[in-house]
């Protein structure tokens, strides 16, 4: 038996392959809404703006501030490192743009509310999980 925490990954589909594979290239992909420029996350058929189903994945620039957090001291699973934060991180792209994700590279006691954080990519199997860390300097 591994010692190595295996997490559950998502299971890939056409509506939400560009988030998860994004990273391959070093992007984080959104859909956003090729009528009225709406980003829309989570993925979905329609614009939650117009209704528009012209919706494709274009990049965000990575950046984002902690909006909210919490962290996670159980080992749910053998191998699990514990604790680790996780949290919804909001994108300067548009007002009540979230992400939900962990945040890496800090410990999880100094992560604070609107902390600057940058987009990485943990990549595990054929997905690349987008996870963000503090902003350097
Ligand atoms: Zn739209």
């Amino acid at each position: 038996m591994s010692d190595t925490y295996q997490r559950t990954l998502p299971i890939l589909t056409d509506d939400n392959r560009h988030f998860w594979q994004g990273g391959k290239d070093g992007h984080l992909l959104l859909l956003r809404c090729q009528d009225c420029l709406h980003w829309v996350h989570v993925p979905q058929p329609r614009c939650t703006n117009c209704l528009s189903e012209a919706l494709k994945p274009e990049p965000v620039s990575g950046k984002a501030e902690v909006e909210t957090f919490t962290i996670n001291v159980k080992a749910w699973g053998k191998g699990m490192k514990v604790p680790y934060t996780i949290a919804v991180v909001a994108l300067p792209e548009q007002p009540g743009l979230r992400v939900t994700t962990n945040i890496v590279d800090v410990d999880p006691e100094k992560v604070y509310i609107g902390m600057p954080v940058e987009v990485q990519f943990e990549q595990d199997d054929d997905v690349w999980l987008p996870m963000f860390a503090p902003v350097a300097g």
